[in-house]
This record gives structure tokens, sequence and C-alpha cells, in this order.
């Protein structure tokens, strides 16, 4: 399948030719000719499989520039909507549609000169386009597309209130799309009131992380996880790595001390600056920093290229973000690396992930690693060898 087959106008077969994409990616085969019928989607699909232009490019198809706002995005991060209306962009260099993007943590100056001059797609995180909304600047009575992205992410972040009263805000008659890489039950209920007969595209729900990421715990105590950090990024060759804390504290702390140790790090969470968090990725991205220390604000969806070791300083809570993380790394069919460092604590969330990945996953000790005792290398080798005597009597008896 080409993308010439998909109904598709030529000045954007050209910019996505100029992109060097080859081929649509099955959600955007799936999705697109189904979008330019002019129907309503729920499409869900693993992270990194190219759904930004599964809705984009329809959209860009559809519409007839006019500088008023007829489609609206809504993206739960900052990060994500600068990267989305870049892509916007890209995909209609040689279209005359305007595309602006709105959100939080920088001045409304330059914002509300770029809502003035007019723009047909608007690319928006909830909380910012409410303030302009409330302020005047801006009216979503024109939209005809509302594309809700990172669906599972947005309500997980707490905005359901904010995006139920922006979904109100525009007219009836409209054509909604909304794409996720998950869809857990909270949007199935918002999926019935806002989609009308949705055509739904679900594109193999993968629950195992990528087979070009290694991935492993290493089991550590509480009082030695940094040393253990410091220690797995010596004996690591790494072209950059991501490392996921829990705690804004935590990454705060961290990336600190590797600067001490005279690494480049960037810092990536929610208490930054925008002008911060906007630096630390784009230094990240071109290799200026060789280090981004993150919390999960990074697990989804950003499209970082190159990351070759993403190392979880916490096991993550909740078993799918160990998928979204560590899929970071192993991206477009490159090898990675993901560590985990395991303390006692945190044994229930590393089964919840075994279990969610259906899989039992690596412990490594490192050579020479100086450890301090720990219970949990013992209790997990006597739960092994209970388990063990276990099902040997189970099949003696039988
Ligand atoms: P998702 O939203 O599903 O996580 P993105 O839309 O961010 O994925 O796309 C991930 C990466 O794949 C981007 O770098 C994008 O440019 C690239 N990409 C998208 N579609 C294609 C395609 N058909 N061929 C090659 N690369 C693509
Ligand atoms: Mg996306």
């Amino acid at each position: 399948m080409s993308f010439d087959g998909l109904g598709l106008s030529d000045s954007l077969l050209k910019a996505i030719t100029e992109l060097g994409f080859e081929k649509p990616t099955p959600v955007q085969e799936q999705t697109i000719p189904q979008i330019l019928k002019g129907k309503d989607i729920i499409a869900s699909a693993q992270t990194g499989t190219g759904k930004t232009a599964a809705f984009g490019l329809p959209t860009l198809d559809i519409l007839e520039p006019g500088k008023r706002i007829q489609c609206l995005i809504l993206e739960p991060t900052r990060e994500l909507a600068q990267q989305v209306e870049e892509s916007l962009k890209d995909y209609s260099k040689h279209l005359k549609t305007r595309v602006g993007v709105v959100y939080g943590g920088v001045k409304y100056g330059k914002q509300r000169e770029m809502l003035d001059k007019g723009v047909d797609i608007l690319v928006a995180t909830p909380g910012r386009l409410l303030d302009h909304i409330g302020q005047g600047n801006i009216s979503l009575k024109n939209v005809r597309i509302l594309i809700l992205d990172e669906v599972d992410r947005m309500l997980d972040m707490g905005f359901l209130p904010d995006v139920s009263k922006l979904i109100k805000m525009c007219p009836e008659e409209r054509q909604t799309l909304f794409f996720s890489a998950t869809l857990p039950r909270a949007i199935q209920s918002l999926m019935k009131w806002v989609l009308k007969n949705p055509e739904v595209v679900e594109v193999g729900r993968r629950r195992a992380p990528a087979e070009t990421v290694t991935h492993a715990f290493y089991p550590v105590v509480e009082r030695q996880k940094y040393k253990l950090l410091i220690e797995l990024l010596e004996r690591t060759h790494f072209e950059s790595v991501l490392i996921f804390t829990r705690t804004k504290m935590n990454a705060d702390f961290i990336s600190r001390r590797l600067e001490k140790l005279e690494h480049s790090v960037g810092v990536l969470h929610s208490d930054r600056s925008q002008g911060e968090r906007t630096a630390s990725l784009k230094g990240f991205k071109s290799g200026k920093f060789e280090v981004l220390v993150a919390t999960d604000i990074a697990a989804r969806g950003l499209d970082i290229a190159g990351i070759s070791h993403v190392i979880n300083y916490d096991v993550p809570l909740n078993a799918e973000d160990y998928v979204h993380r560590i899929g970071r790394t192993g991206r477009a069919e490159k090898e990675g690396d993901a560590f985990t460092l395991l303390t006692e604590d945190e044994l229930k969330n590393a089964a919840a992930i075994e279990h969610f990945i259906g899989k039992k996953i690596d412990r490594i000790k490192l050579d020479g690693f100086d450890y301090m005792y720990s219970a949990l290398f013992e209790s997990e080798e006597k739960l092994a060898s209970r388990k063990a005597t276990s099902r040997a009597y189970g099949r003696l008896s039988r």
C-alpha cells in the first residue's frame, strides 16, 4: 500500500515524499480514508506509529484555508502541542493552511498576535486555551473538526473537566476524532457522548515492549540507588540516556549531581519553567545534552530519535507506563537498552509489570559493585526456589 491510494491531494503527497515517508503506517492506512469521508473516528495504536499524520493529513486535505479556527487539536502537554504543531507545519508546507499553537507557561503576547493574524488549525493544551477563550481571544464557533490526541494521557492528567467544557463550546455539527495509545474504560464513556457513530480502529494493542529493547531489573537497597545509577552510567557506552524518576525532587537531585560529574544534563518536569522545559528537550534532541532526567511527563508520545538507553530510577507505579517509558528507546528498529533500579518497596510494582507484559524480567547484579546486603536478593531467591519446589511436589503428587 502506498500513500497514493489514500485519496490525499498532490500537495500533501509531495510534502510526505519530502519528509521521506514511503508508505503509510497501519493506523494511517486505516484512518485516513475514513476521515476523508467525514467519519468520526476512535483510533488506538501504540506510540510512535504515526498517529499525528493519521489525523493531520486528512484534516489538512478537508479544510479550506480561511483564517478562522476550523480545526481544534487538544494535547495533554506543552511539548506534545509544540511537536504536533511542527509536524502539521511540515505536512502543510505546500498549502495555504495556517497552523498555530497555544500552551501555558509562556507569555500571552506572541500567542495573541498569532491569533489576531488568524489560523485555520489551532493546537492547544486545555488550560491555556480556556484562558484565551475567557479573554475573548479565541472563538470555537467555526470548528468543524475536533481532535483529541493522546486521550488516555489527557484523562490520566485530570483534564476531563476542562476537556468536557471545551467540547461543549464546539458546534454540535462537526467531525470528531479521538487518538490514543490505549482505550481505558474512562475513554469509553467520553466516547459515548462526544462521538457520533464512530469508526473504531484498533491497531495491535501491544503489551510487550518492542523487541529491539533489552531490559532488566537491577535490585539494590534504597541507600545505594544513586551509587548504582552512577556505576551503570560509567559502565555503559551511551549516546544519549533518558532517566525517569517518580518525583520532581529526585529529577532535580539527580540532574544536579550528574552535572557535578560533568555530564551535560537537561531536566523535564512540571515545576520547571516552560523556557527550561523547551531548552532541555531541544538540547537533548540536538545532542547538546547527553542525559535527560524526566518525570512521566516524557513517558508518552514524545518522539525523540536515537535514545540509546532508558534508566528507570524508580519502578513506575503504573505497569503500562513501564512499556511506554522503555519504548522511548529502541525506536525505528534501532537497538535500545533499559535498566530499572528495583528496591524492596517496589516488588509489588515489579510483579505488576511482569504480569502486564506476561513475562518474567531478568534481575541483574553488577559484577564488582559493592552491594550492601538486601533481603531482596534472598527473598526473591527463596521465593523462586519455593515455587520450584511446589511445582516439583505438584508433579510428584500427580
Ligand atoms: P504517535 O503519535 O503514534 O506516537 P507520531 O505521530 O509522533 O507517533 O510519529 C512518530 C514518528 O514517525 C515521527 O517521527 C513521524 O515523523 C514518523 N512517521 C509518521 N508516519 C510515518 C510514515 N508513514 N513513514 C515513516 N515515518 C513516519
Ligand atoms: Mg502522538
